[in-house]
């Protein structure tokens, strides 16, 4: 790397990532311990997580069902025999000074996540681990703190490693892959994949090369990335930081990388150990994993429809531009609400309208989720209706929607309280719009002298006799017959 030469536009970054899943089983990993975040530290803990001697794990069959879902969701191909094996290290959060996960023989291979523009990201493998503890600094920052405390409570809690391939492009690429693959995780639930919660972690491979070069440059991991911003950012960071090294004709060193939000940067944390430093073996208090071909393809019916599928049929039955019915799918509750709204209002278009535009919208400013919220999808296509068959007009239904998904309350019932129905009574409209016509003789005569703007003149005429209240389409209707 250190003799290339050359303005940016002549290298190309190239991405892997690693992604860490906690799995939302009831139990760890190994022992009967309950999995949950944010107890008091080291209540959840006994011999077998903290690893006393002569204590004996035994691995979780939910574990392990939820690994192979993940895969046969992404495309894998699930091994039908597999094996744990030690991973030997010391660090004050590994109870064990030795991590239980899988090195050659991994519960599922291959597969791949798919980005908004197609291109496919192929992924190495996907293997099942145990978390490690929590070391709590007692300052800021490791260097000024007096002390650490260790919290064991995550100390063998069920974990999903995802090895991308180094296929990734660009820090977007990443952003849009991390997306898609949390969205089919919190689809088929076995994660809640909350990043600042820790059930979703990333660790980003970097190297650039020459463009079009086969051979990969030397790498770079980044640690540390809490959220896709920060994901995105810090890739961005260093892929200009190896370009300038690269221009400078300095060599890239093989390192892992911290991340700090504040500063938006990267530094140097220790240089990366390599796979035997390790020393892996397999585990010999745990039985290797033998799943049958008729329990993989009972787990393989369990599945439910994910987001791409769900995308397809958006678009397809719905009539859905790519880009709406991506952004309702993204949470699988979200569509859930939406496909419910379609169903009872039966016009999918209005619901699509009102889920991204003025439902959201309220939720935002009171910052309340679908699930928070106490409206209901029965209710908000109780509105679409009220618009639909004229009681309200389109403007009114944007007054009411705020008490229906923040109150909870009827739309018919806000409706009736605030006077919004709008007038349907024909002889109550025409008598507005003969008022109208008589009080405005010079705009009747422009439009009947082709102006065409004069109509719309006339209809707010028409509205604002009524207060607001004639329907709109009746108004329109009346005024084109009297025109005529
Ligand atoms: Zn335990």
């Amino acid at each position: 790397m250190s003799k290339v030469i050359g303005a940016p536009a002549d290298t190309e970054a190239v991405i892997g990532l690693e992604v860490h899943v906690e799995l939302l089983t009831a139990s760890k990993m190994f022992c009967g311990c309950r999995n949950a975040f944010g107890a008091p530290p080291n209540t959840l803990v006994c011999p077998v997580c903290l690893g006393m001697p002569g204590s004996l794990p035994v691995a979780n069959a939910k574990a392990v069902e939820y690994l192979c879902k993940a895969g046969m969701a992404l495309g894998c191909t699930i091994a039908e025999y597999s094996k744990f094996d030690r991973k030997n290290y010391f660090y004050p959060d590994m109870p064990k000074n030795y991590q239980i996960s899988q090195y050659d023989m991994p519960l599922t291979t291959g597969g791949s996540v798919t980005l908004p523009s197609g291109k496919r990201v192929n992924l190495t493998r996907i293997h099942l681990e145990e978390d490690t503890g929590k070391n709590v600094h007692a300052g800021e920052s490791i260097a000024r703190s007096a002390y650490t405390l260790v919290d064991y409570n995550r100390a063998g809690v069920p974990l999903m490693e995802i090895v991308s391939e180094p296929e990734i492009s660009s820090a977007r690429e990443a952003e849009e892959y991390l997306a898609e693959l949390k969205a089919v995780m919190s689809y088929i639930g076995v994660s809640d994949v909350k990043m600042h919660e820790g059930s979703l972690r990333c660790d980003a491979n970097v190297s650039i090369r020459p463009a079009g070069a086969r051979e990969l440059g030397t790498k770079v991991e980044i640690k540390n990335l809490n959220s896709f911003r920060s994901v995105g950012r810090a890739i961005e960071y260093e892929i200009e930081r190896m370009r300038a090294c690269v221009r400078e004709g300095e060599r890239i060193v093989q390192e892992t990388r911290g991340w700090d939000e504040g500063s938006g940067t990267t530094h140097s944390m220790r240089s990366k150990e390599l796979a035997h430093d390790y020393r892996y073996f397999p585990d010999p208090d745990l039985v290797p994993l033998e799943l049958g071909r008729a329990l993989l393809s009972r787990w393989r019916t369990e599945l439910p429809e994910l987001p791409a599928a769900k995308r397809t049929r958006y678009v397809r039955d719905f009539g859905l531009s790519e880009y709406d019915a991506g952004v309702l799918t993204s949470e699988r509750s979200d569509a859930d609400f939406f496909e419910a709204v379609a169903a009872a209002s039966g016009n999918p278009k209005q619901a699509a309208n009102w889920m991204m535009g003025d439902v959201r919208k309220v939720l935002d400013r009171a910052e309340m989720t679908l699930a928070s919220a106490r409206g209901r999808p029965e209710q908000v296509a109780a509105l679409i209706t009220l618009v639909a068959n004229g009681t309200i007009s389109g403007k009114a239904a944007k007054e009411v929607i705020e008490s229906v998904m923040i109150d909870g309350r009827q739309p018919a019932d806000v409706v009736a309280e605030r006077g919004l129905a709008q007038t349907s009574d024909a002889g109550a409209v025409a008598a507005f719009v003969d008022q109208a016509l008589h009080a405005n003789a010079d705009s009747v005569a422009s439009y009947k002298a082709g102006k065409e703007k004069a109509f719309e003149f006339l209809v707010g005429q028409v509205m604002k006799l009524s207060r607001g209240k004639a329907n709109v389409e009746m108004v329109r209707g009346l005024l084109k017959e009297r025109l005529g």
